[in-house]
């Protein structure tokens, strides 16, 4: 199979920025945006400083993350080896975006879709080489067959033994890199400006840069790109929503052991359930940029990506949820017994998935935590429970369950924070989730200190703990949903 690539050949690179220029007019590349861009790094202190340059673009990886998370098959891998995209078909979940662990995807904001390097693919069709590499005025950029033994790029690869960007993602990057200084393929290795040489650094992340970043000294990033946060508090408060769904159905079956007798609070459950699985899935069609394409995720799914397993999972359990109700409403109570343990499994499922789909985005190495799985889980129960307490009556044992799942909450939030983190970008994010403000105050520490507010409130007043359970589950979400996002990939 042929696998295009290209050579960036460093010992001959100027920094002119001519093949960004290209590429921008060859693929009409909006204001702001970039397929390809040459990062500048110093190095030294004056009289002694040297400026070295890194042209960065998508990989076209062998193992494209991208290509796997996409739900509606909009980004394909060719058979010439490029990575592609179809932007018609995009949806704007911007998911690849949290998948790529290169920021090599942009959203195009007039179209509502993503954009990214596709290898000027239509010049290819005419066996014409990319805008960038003609341009080249120092012919710094080779193209070609990287499976071709015989191929001017193979030979150079093999000889000039060249290097790729983060090869520990496993991703398999198809564009190699000789001469450059290794640093420079490093994110967040360098301290960064507030204002990069011609340009602000992206104004949108003001928080203040944990001291674990950067970790070399004397080297800064004076110009680079870099995207916005994509997922924010439409994404935090999505996982709030599905939790209470997912929790109160796993909580079900045990309703009459909770207190939970009342014909209003026998409905209680399912309910909820029905209610914030609804929310959940408005939260999701809103985030998406063009929402009225939702429906792609049902005609032309991509079955390995966890949007897609997560949108099967929600119906199944809205269409369980819906029939307990009905067998309630047609006073047929041996179905509701009979059908709230299979609904308890999707309920665990509609609350865990996110772990999975936080997995496929191999870019923000925060999310790939083992904790997640289990957090998730815990933050349901205790969204479930807090939900319902104000239904629960005659003992305190559904009290006991909040308290209890507020406890591993806490637990799990502090271990993730504090624990030995295994890369650079998982350190600094972890670095990041204290740093993270949501309507001016520290969303973890506060979010934290709700959670423990809440733990005295469950057995003291049941009718109102919710309030700060579920505020501070929504802070941490907040948290650690931004703080995954803010180092750089670049
Ligand atoms: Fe390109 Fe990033 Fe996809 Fe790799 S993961 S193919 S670098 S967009």
């Amino acid at each position: 199979m042929t696998q295009y690539g290209f050579l960036l050949d460093h010992r001959k690179c100027i920094g002119c920025h001519a093949c960004t220029v290209a590429c921008k007019a060859e693929n009409d590349v909006p204001v702001g945006s970039f397929r390809t861009w040459v990062k500048y790094q110093e190095n030294g202190t004056f009289p002694t400083v040297k400026r070295n340059f890194a042209v960065l673009r998508c990989n076209h990886c062998t193992n494209a993350p991208c290509v796997t998370i996409c739900p509606v098959t909009a980004l394909s891998k060719e058979k010439n080896g490029v990575v592609d995209i179809d932007r018609d078909v995009c949806i704007g979940c911007r998911a690849c975006m949290q998948a790529c662990p290169y920021d090599a995807i942009y959203l195009n904001e007039d179209l509502g879709a993503v954009e990214k390097c596709h290898f000027c693919n239509h010049r290819l069709e005419q066996n014409r080489e990319p805008a960038c590499v003609i341009v080249c005025p120092e012919q710094a950029i080779v193209s070609g067959d990287l499976h071709d033994p015989n191929s001017k790029i193979s030979q150079m690869t093999k000889e000039l033994r060249s290097e790729v960007r983060r090869p520990e993602q496993n991703t398999g990057p198809n564009v190699h890199y000789v001469g450059h200084e290794p640093s420079i393929l490093e994110p967040g290795a360098a301290e960064r400006p507030p204002l990069y040489l011609w340009s602000d650094r992206p104004n949108d992340k003001p928080e203040a840069w944990p001291e674990s970043v950067p970790t070399l000294a004397n080297t800064r990033t004076v110009l680079d790109t870099g995207h916005k946060v994509e997922w924010g508090f439409g994404v935090a408060l999505y996982l709030v929503t599905k939790g209470i769904a997912g929790g109160a159905a796993m909580l079900a079956p045990f309703a009459v052991g909770f207190g939970l007798r009342s014909t209003a609070a026998g409905w209680a459950p399912e309910v909820l359930a029905l209610v914030f699985t609804t929310l959940t899935t408005i939260l999701l069609i809103e985030d998406l940029k063009r929402p009225w394409k939702f429906f792609t995720l049902l005609t032309r799914p991509n079955l390995k990506s966890w949007l897609v397993k997560g949108a099967y999972v929600l119906i199944t359990f809205s269409g369980l949820t819906s029939a307990i109700l009905a067998a309630r409403f047609f006073d047929l109570p041996q179905y509701v017994d009979t059908l709230r343990f299979p609904n308890l499994i999707f309920g665990a499922l509609a609350a865990a998935y996110t772990a999975f789909l936080f997995k496929q985005c191999e870019g923000r190495d925060l999310w790939q935590s083992s904790l997640v799985l289990p957090h998730l889980l815990s933050q349901a129960v205790l969204g479930g429970a807090f939900a319902l307490l104000p239904f629960s009556e005659g003992n305190d044992a559904l009290a006991r369950v909040a308290i209890v799942a507020t406890l591993v909450h806490i637990f799990l939030s502090l271990l993730e924070q504090l624990r030995k983190h295994s890369t650079e970008n998982s350190k600094q994010a972890a670095g990041f989730l204290t740093r993270v403000r949501c309507a001016g105050v520290p969303a973890f520490q506060v979010g934290l200190a709700l959670s423990f507010l809440s733990i005295p409130l469950a057995l003291a007043v049941p009718a109102i703990a919710w309030l700060p359970a579920l505020a501070g589950l929504l802070l941490f979400e907040v948290a650690f949903v931004r703080a995954g996002q803010l180092p750089p990939l670049s």
